[in-house]
């Protein structure tokens, strides 16, 4: 159990309060974390610092005396900054502080930042997580780590306290692979989600029914429990935004290719999710798949 005396908890910088990081840097806080933030938009870190947290003015102002920097931001390109720029990450945290990269991003990039940061005496996890925003918010998501075990075993009581399956993967960028091939599994269960759901309801069955019959056999799964009320009310309000999943299927493809596995069902729903992007879509969440699959078959208010 974490001993939640104040003053004994590792003291946590945490930069990018967007859907996820608010609700996971607010876990840490209720369960007595003291928590500094950083993030782009002023409203998310007036959020931060209505739920018990401190608002930092810049990267280098969270973390100088952070002993633990967690990192949630949308992709490499933001991590890169936020842990190289002048302000960032390297040039000011503490040697001997360990720097968690929750993010979803390449392995390479993983792998970059663990040797770099290296030099400078902060040790590095890489630690993607999955369940969404729901799973954030309920503190449930996986956990899925990359880096050595002695860090791993020295943030357990942090990722315990903000999920539910955490896992040691293996070496830096091993988190972000499995993290990848995550990504692929839920994309192309949404899409068979989707599909199921056009056929349904162009066979004129009574739609709600059969979603819950079907979840509860071989056909269930979380995506469709999580989902299955966007696809019901056409809600594609994010949740997890079509952008940041096309941005996970080029991790994957690219990772895949470097391995000489072959994706052939994950390349052609890579494509229908560029192609949901491509038409204007990229800001909803990744249940609005049935929107491209509605245009494929001529039906409903994405086909009109
Ligand atoms: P988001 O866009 O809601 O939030 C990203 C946050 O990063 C924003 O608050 C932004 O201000 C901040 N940021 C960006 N650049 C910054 C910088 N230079 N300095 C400081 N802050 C910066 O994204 P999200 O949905 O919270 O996703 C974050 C990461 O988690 C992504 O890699 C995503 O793929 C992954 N992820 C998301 C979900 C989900 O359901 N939303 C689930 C699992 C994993």
């Amino acid at each position: 159990m974490t001993d939640t005396t104040p003053g004994t908890l590792p003291r946590i910088a945490w930069i990018g309060l967007g859907i996820m990081g608010s609700p996971m840097s607010e876990n840490l806080i209720k369960a007595g974390y003291p928590v500094t933030g950083f993030t782009l938009e002023p409203d998310k870190l007036g959020r931060l610092a209505d739920a018990g947290g401190t608002a930092a003015e810049s990267v280098a102002d969270a973390v100088r005396d952070a002993d633990v920097i967690i990192t949630m931001v949308p992709a490499s390109p933001q991590v890169e900054a936020v842990a190289y720029g002048d302000d960032g990450i390297l040039a000011h945290a503490r040697p001997g502080a360990l720097l968690i990269d929750m993010s979803s991003i390449t392995p390479g990039t993983s792998v970059g930042l663990a040797k770099a940061a290296a030099e400078k005496g902060v040790r590095v996890l890489d630690a993607p997580v999955s369940g969404g925003e729901a799973g954030a918010v309920e503190a449930v998501l996986s956990i899925m780590v990359g880096g050595e075990r002695a860090d791993f075993d020295a943030a357990l009581p942090i990722f315990e306290t903000l999920g539910r399956t955490v896992v040691l993967c293996g070496p830096h960028g091993s988190g972000q692979t499995v993290k990848a091939a995550n990504q692929l599994i839920v994309a192309v269960n949404i899409q068979a989600c989707a599909e199921a759901v056009v056929f349904l309801e162009k066979s004129g069955v009574d739609l709600p029914a059969a979603l819950d019959v079907l979840n509860g056999g071989l056909a269930g799964s979380t995506v469709l429990t999580r989902k299955k009320d966007n696809f019901l009310r056409r809600d594609f309000a994010p949740g997890f935004r079509i952008d940041l999943h096309h941005k996970d299927m080029g991790i994957v493809t690219d990772a895949a290719r470097a391995v000489g596995a072959a994706l052939p069902v994950g390349g052609l729903v890579a494509q229908l999710v560029a192609s949901l992007r491509a038409q204007g879509d990229g800001g909803l969440d990744h249940s609005a798949l049935l929107r491209s699959v509605e245009r494929l078959s001529a039906h409903g208010e994405a086909a009109a």
